[in-house]
Order: structure tokens, then sequence, then C-alpha cells
């Protein structure tokens, strides 16, 4: 999962991409609303943590561009103290959930897990398939109950697959969402981790649609 941060604090934005790489992101910086505009409209993210206040565009009007041009990335905005009027703004502008600063980064990762999943189409913070379980909380995988051990780039393929069980999945997809955007990408790499992670799964699992990409096979569910 990719994610952009769009915050003109350097500290707060150091932590927020830190623990956003503890939790199994990848996630793309901004430290100006020109600068998130035009990523956020350019790159396909997951999810969008966006502060108001910034420099050269301000939070509001970048989602406003967004949605108008039919963005419809999940968006946590972050507010100030007593900016109670911002989030109506936000909310109004398009954001899908918010948080005052100061927070909690615990609080923040359990927003954007669930606005991750929702957007999915996923209620709960585990995801199944068959015998495979993937806790959002803490980035673990297991199959019928023991734990796989995933690297940092196979436990990001398994969990976009995850998201998004049942559908063809491109390679250009997987890196676009499994690398952030100043990575040196080489979508060969991508059958490497798949071809990893087969052999850390139940057979079959991962199937590959020929010419068109991959799909993590729904038990039961026959496309
Ligand atoms: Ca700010």
């Amino acid at each position: 999962m990719r994610i952009l941060i769009v915050e003109d604090e350097p500290t707060l934005q150091a932590q927020l991409a830190e623990a956003l790489a503890a939790a199994g992101y990848v996630a793309d910086r901004a430290d100006n609303g020109v600068d998130a505009h035009f990523l956020g409209d350019s790159e396909p993210y997951d999810a969008v943590i966006l502060d108001l206040g910034l420099p050269r565009m301000d939070g509001i009007t970048v989602l406003r561009k967004w949605r108008a041009a039919g963005r419809t990335m999940p968006v946590l905005i972050l507010t100030a103290r007593d900016g109670w009027h911002e989030k109506v703004a936000g909310i109004d502008a398009g954001a899908d959930d918010y948080l005052t600063k100061p927070f909690h980064m615990e609080e923040l990762l359990a927003r954007l897990r669930a606005l991750i999943r929702r957007a999915g189409g996923h209620a709960s913070a585990e995801l199944a398939c068959g015998p495979l379980l993937l806790d959002t909380r803490n980035s673990r995988a297991t199959v019928d109950g023991q734990a796989l051990s995933l690297t940092s780039h196979e436990y990001r393929v398994l969990s976009y697959l995850m998201h998004h069980p049942g559908e063809v999945i491109s390679r250009s997809d997987l890196v676009e969402h499994i690398y952030a955007q100043d990575f040196d990408r080489d979508s060969n790499t991508v059958e490497v981790f798949i071809a990893r992670l087969r052999k850390k799964l139940p057979p079959d699992m991962i199937e590959t649609v020929r010419g068109l990409g991959y799909r993590l096979a729904v038990p039961g569910g026959k496309e």
C-alpha cells in the first residue's frame, strides 16, 4: 500500500514517514500544496494524509481539486487544534476522516487502516482468504495459524493482493503500489517477489493470468 504524506512541518513529516514504514507502507512526501496536488493527481495512492495548513496551496484547495478531477483515494486530513470549522470545510471538500493535531501515531495508523480497508470494501482489520490471514494491525500474515516470515516487499505485494482478492492485478499496478516514487523501480522484481510468496503460501493461491497479471484465488469462488 502506497501512501502520500503531505505535511510541511519537517519533524512531523519524518515521524509520519517512519511510522508508516514500520507499519509496512511505502510513502511519498510533499511539503507544499502544489507538489501535493501534482502527486495526488498523477500517482495511484492507496490513501493520503493531508495537512490543511500548507505553503503555496492550502490543503482544502488541494483536496477540492483532486475531487473535482475525479480522484477518489481516501484522504485523512490533519487539522489544527480548535479548527472545527476546518474539519467541516475539509469533510465538505471530500475528506474521509480527520485527526486534530497533536495526535497519537497509533490512532493515525488505525484510522489509515480503516480508510484503506473500507476503500476496498473490507469491514474487518483481519483480511482472510482461505487459510491465509493478514492482520493489518500488526502487518502479520499467517497460514492455518502459522506465521509467515515475509520480507517488507513480499508483505507489500501480499497485502495489496489481499486488499483486492479475486481481482486481476497487473505487474505495473503492483509496482506502483509497493514502491515509493523515488525508488528505482524494476517490474521484473515483482516476478521475483511473487515466486518467493508462492513458495511460502499454499499451492495455487496466487494465479497467473496470462498477459494480464496476478490474482489471489478466492477459495470456493470461481471467476
Ligand atoms: Ca502545516
